[in-house]
């Protein structure tokens, strides 16, 4: 089985500052980390990681193949990964003493994946196969109706929250992925609880206090989060995410995908970093909470 993952790649550059710039304001960074980020490349190297054969499906520009590199040395399939003329995804992360951060988000190439690119990819997949989408690209409707015409397990994590986007792919769901506020959102967007919306799967992750799995049969079911010392929570959802899918690709039943996630999730909060901080299966198998 794999997972097909239509998602961004970007550079994420965060910054430490002695303050937020005010307007007009020039000022000198006391130091930069560069790595791998975006949602769907952390998805990508989490499911990768847990042991899946995961493809992405995506774009970056041309000065972007050391991503593509880095996915790949990740165990990530990037032969659908295209590179065009638009600059590579990129999120500028100013962080100031106290911790508070602002971001730029630059779309960039994430926003130019085509119907033909689409098509060509999943023209590979096989039915059963999972197919995964958020919401930093172009295309997910069409994707996740693809998906569904070929027998795929449709997933979608539903961030950043675009309330018309998401209602977008609604009907062709099997697996819905929301944080706290995701869900709420989701509420007021639709008038309907998340697990009312007759999607077959809906998790939602609660940060420190675990995650909940809505079944179709009406089961709710709580997984605990680990008690650790949270160092940085970037990618703490997708790493969840992509670990749950890899699970279920790899034939674990809801709960024991979920509950390798939540350790996947806690060692994630206490690394600082995105793609490069996911740890692999055996990391999340030996670490003691
Ligand atoms: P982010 O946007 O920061 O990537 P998110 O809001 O999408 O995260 P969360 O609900 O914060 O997702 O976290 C996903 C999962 O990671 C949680 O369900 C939990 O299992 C684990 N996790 C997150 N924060 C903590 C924490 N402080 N302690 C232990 N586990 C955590």
């Amino acid at each position: 089985m794999a997972i097909w993952n239509l998602g961004s790649i970007n550079a994420d550059m965060v910054y430490a500052l002695p303050h937020m710039p005010a307007p007009g304001e020039t000022l000198a960074a006391d130091s930069l980390d560069q790595g791998l980020g975006g949602k769907g490349a952390n998805m990508s190297v989490a499911a990768a990681r847990a042991g899946s054969h995961c493809c992405h499906i995506g774009a970056v520009g041309p000065e972007g193949k050391w991503a593509v590199d880095r996915l790949t040395e990740y165990g990530v399939d990037t032969r659908h990964v295209v590179t065009g003329d638009v600059p590579t995804g990129h999120a500028i992360i100013a962080v100031d003493k106290a911790g508070e951060n602002s971001i730029i988000l630059f779309p960039g190439a994430n926003r130019t994946i085509s119907e033909d690119q689409l098509g060509q990819a999943l023209s590979a997949a096989n039915s059963g196969d999972i197919l995964v989408m958020q919401n930093e690209t172009n295309m997910q409707a069409e994707a996740a109706k693809m998906g569904r015409d070929l027998g795929l397990r449709v997933a979608y994590a539903a961030a950043p929250f675009d309330a018309e986007a998401v209602q977008a792919v609604l009907p062709y769901l099997d697996l819905l992925f929301l944080n706290e506020v995701e869900a709420q959102q989701l509420t007021e967007a639709t008038g309907k609880a998340p697990e009312a919306l007759g999607i077959a799967d809906v998790i939602v992750t609660l940060g420190a206090k675990g995650a909940r799995h809505f079944a179709a049969d009406g089961t709710v079911s709580d997984v605990p989060a680990l008690p650790v010392k949270p160092v940085d929570t970037t990618g703490a959802g997708d790493t969840f995410t992509g670990y749950v899918l890899s699970g279920l690709d790899r034939g674990l039943p809801m709960a024991q995908a979920m509950a390798q996630a939540a350790r996947a999730g806690a060692l994630m909060v206490t690394r600082n970093g995105a793609a490069d901080a996911i740890p692999d299966l055996k990391e999340v198998q030996d670490a003691r909470f």
